[in-house]
């Protein structure tokens, strides 16, 4: 053991609005443990350089966010096969033997948030509908297969990179063009957003939603605002609905254990400490 404080951060560019610092450092508090968490807005040109000068500065690792969370893979030295799969990370571990570790824990802090706030939700009852084909939509949909989903139905305005998320992730992916993306609603007990409509200075989010049944769960990535148009409309047809802030702080869990060596609790601090 290093006598050293044990350093971690978040890098992404801008990085000023990120809830991470806040979160980390009430886990930090309320485990009474010695450490930092610093947010460091890198440059795409400067990331490579950056993150191998941060373990001879004390760092333990550190969490990447946009733009940088695929380009990671190429600087890290051993990648988790999620990682590889999803194609992006948001984690890396620096190890004690110099290497570089990235994981990828958005589909585990998605599943947790939806298991805490969805208790009753059973994976392998009906397909899921997925709006969105970005990074976190890789994520969400590897996730939604490894707990036992039938089917993960996907639409995105780009339909060729839901092409590409279901050649990568394999035949229970079924590609629905975006105009047809309701249609999705018939035989799904789930509904994901994962697109950046309807978060603040974003478009709406302005698929038709009339077939919601009260019997769903639809949760939405985006958590600012908390409680978005897309969630309104599920509450007012009686859905069972999940806001995205939980899945940040479960996200948060596995790499504040790896760094710091306590698994911190997900509870009503922490969701108020990263709202701050
Ligand atoms: P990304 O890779 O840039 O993907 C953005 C997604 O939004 C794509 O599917 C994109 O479709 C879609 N989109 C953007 N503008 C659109 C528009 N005007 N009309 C239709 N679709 C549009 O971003 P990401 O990393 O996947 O993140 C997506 C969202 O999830 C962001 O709001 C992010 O903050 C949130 N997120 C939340 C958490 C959490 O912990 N709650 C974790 C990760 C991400 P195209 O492919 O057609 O561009």
């Amino acid at each position: 053991m290093s006598d050293k404080i044990p350093l971690a951060g978040v890098i992404g560019s801008p990085i000023a609005h990120s809830r991470s610092p806040q979160l980390q450092r009430h886990w930090l508090v309320t485990h009474g443990l010695a450490g930092h968490y610093i947010p460091m807005d890198v440059k795409a040109s400067d990331l490579a350089d950056a993150i191998r000068m941060l373990p001879k500065l004390g760092f333990v690792g550190v969490n990447v966010t946009i733009p940088h969370k695929e380009s990671v893979l190429d600087i890290a030295d051993l990648v988790t096969d999620r990682a590889t799969m999803i194609g992006a990370a948001n984690t890396l571990i620096f190890r004690a033997d110099g290497k570089i570790h990235a994981d990828n824990t958005d589909g585990y802090g998605f599943l947790e948030n939806l298991k805490t706030g969805a208790p009753d939700w059973k994976p392998s009852q009906a397909p899921a509908a997925v709006l969105g084909a970005g990074g976190a939509a890789r994520a969400v949909v590897a996730a939604l297969l490894d707990a036992g989903v039938p089917e993960v139905q996907i639409a995105n305005r780009t339909q060729i990179r839901a092409d590409r998320l279901a050649e990568d992730l394999g035949h229970r992916v079924r590609v629905v063009d975006w105009v047809h993306a309701p249609n999705m609603l018939d035989d799904a007990s789930l509904l994901v957003n994962t697109t950046s409509l309807g978060m603040v200075g974003k478009a709406d989010l302005r698929v038709p939603l009339d077939g919601l049944r009260a019997e769903m769960v639809v949760t939405d990535l985006v958590y600012t605002p908390l409680k978005t148009k897309l969630l309104e409309a599920a509450e007012a047809a009686g859905c069972v609905t999940v806001d995205g802030l939980g899945m940040l702080l479960h996200q948060a869990v596995p790499g504040f254990e790896r760094w710091f060596g306590v698994r911190p609790t997900v509870d009503s601090a922490a969701r108020a400490a990263a709202l701050r």
